[in-house]
């Protein structure tokens, strides 16, 4: 019998993935390879919140082992998804600037804010109200880092299908599924979450994120560019990710004419290079209402597991958040009650569940 049946692999599979690994333990991932959040994301690693200047819930423990983690990989597989890169912030007016210097001077975010500011002139950046830096941050490269991991640990053991709920059968000390016995069953779905029949009483609410890519020959691709609330990311051979919008109450992953609107005016106020766009997609971001991870097991069926929730930083939270969810299966280590799904509990009784 396997240690952990995973399904999904996005960052949150593929984290869990890692730290079975680490730990010489057996398992296997089924993934239908739906594109979602993980494969259309930025792949900014960045612990601080520009738009209030503060650091993101527990961002200095995250932002340790989540670094450690990543140069690990780097190490351990002989090849680059890493990049330490500034990101380069673009003041709208002199509060902003005020603001930053404040802020730049607070324990904890001098670590990653510059207080001064940037001289010279940003190449193909419009000068706005002048830039500052923000250092210890950078861009990891999502994609090339799943497939590698995919190709070199993955291969005999991972089922690129949909996970069929009603083939799953429950036995004393665990599952079978399709003829694989396993201790448990991790769910690492994203926002495929809410179909799930046991865990779709969760609030994960969702927000859509719509962003571009575009080609431009004049802005560096040794620099994450910020400002106007979207984000400019090198993306390699004069392509860049440019964004994203940000909603709640569309849940498709259709791109709009008013997102593509909405992101072209906050890129044609901050650059003055020219560009071209290739492409313009959407993606859902597994947001919860309490705008915390889910983790832990179902209250009532002893085999389920969770592990969601990443919202809008799985680059920075995926790392410790798989780290805490073995500790807890294994060692029986609680789960900050931030982080554990107990917090939703009454949720369980409201929902006329199908289990
Ligand atoms: C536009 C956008 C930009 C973002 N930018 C950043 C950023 O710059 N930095 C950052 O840290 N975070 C960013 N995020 C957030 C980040 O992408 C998410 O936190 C993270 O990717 C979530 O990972 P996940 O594994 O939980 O979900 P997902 O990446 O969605 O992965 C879930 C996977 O499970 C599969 N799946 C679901 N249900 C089933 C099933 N029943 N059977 C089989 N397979 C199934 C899906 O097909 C999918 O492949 C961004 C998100 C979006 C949408």
């Amino acid at each position: 019998m396997i240690h952990s049946l995973i399904v999904g692999y996005g960052l949150a599979g593929f984290h869990y993935s890692r730290v079975l690994q680490k730990q010489y333990k057996d398992f296997v991932v089924f993934s239908d390879q739906r594109p979602g959040a993980s494969s259309n994301a930025g792949g900014v690693f960045n612990p601080t919140i520009l738009k209030r200047f503060t650091l993101a819930w527990n961002a200095l423990e995250f932002f340790e082992y989540a670094q450690l983690c990543y140069l690990d990989f780097e190490k351990e597989f002989g090849t680059s998804i890493f990049d330490k890169q500034p990101i380069i912030y673009s003041f709208s007016d002199v509060a902003d600037q005020n603001n930053w210097v404040v802020a730049a001077h607070t324990q904890g975010l001098n670590r990653f804010m510059e207080a001064e500011f940037i001289q010279t002139s940003v190449e193909g950046i419009k000068e706005n109200a002048g830039y500052a830096q923000l250092k210890n941050v950078g861009k990891v490269h999502i994609q090339k880092m799943l497939k590698v991991y995919r190709e070199r640990v993955l291969k005999n053991q991972f089922y690129n299908e949909a996970f069929e709920y009603d083939k799953l059968k429950f036995m004393e000390n665990g599952i079978e599924y399709k003829g694989i016995q396993a201790e448990r069953i991790v769910f690492c779905e994203g926002y495929g979450l809410k179909a799930n029949p046991w865990f779709s009483y969760l609030p994960l609410t969702g927000s859509k994120g719509e962003f571009l890519h575009i080609r431009s020959r004049e802005l560096s691709q040794k620099r994450i560019i910020k400002g106007k609330g979207i984000f400019i990311v090198p993306m390699g051979e004069d392509v860049f990710w440019v964004g994203a919008t940000f909603s709640r109450d569309d849940k498709s992953t259709l791109p709009t004419s008013q997102g593509k609107e909405w992101l072209m005016d906050k890129l044609n106020s901050m650059i003055h290079s020219g560009y071209e766009v290739m492409e313009h997609r959407a993606a859902l971001r597994p947001t919860v209402q309490d705008r915390r991870p889910l983790l832990g097991r179902h209250p009532k069926k002893e085999q389920l597991y969770v592990l969601n929730g990443l919202g809008t930083r799985g680059l920075l939270m995926g790392p410790l958040l798989a780290h805490w969810l073995l500790q807890y299966i294994d060692n029986d280590l609680a789960l900050p009650p931030s982080v554990t799904i107990d917090r939703f509990e009454s949720y369980l009784n409201k929902q006329s569940s199908t289990i």
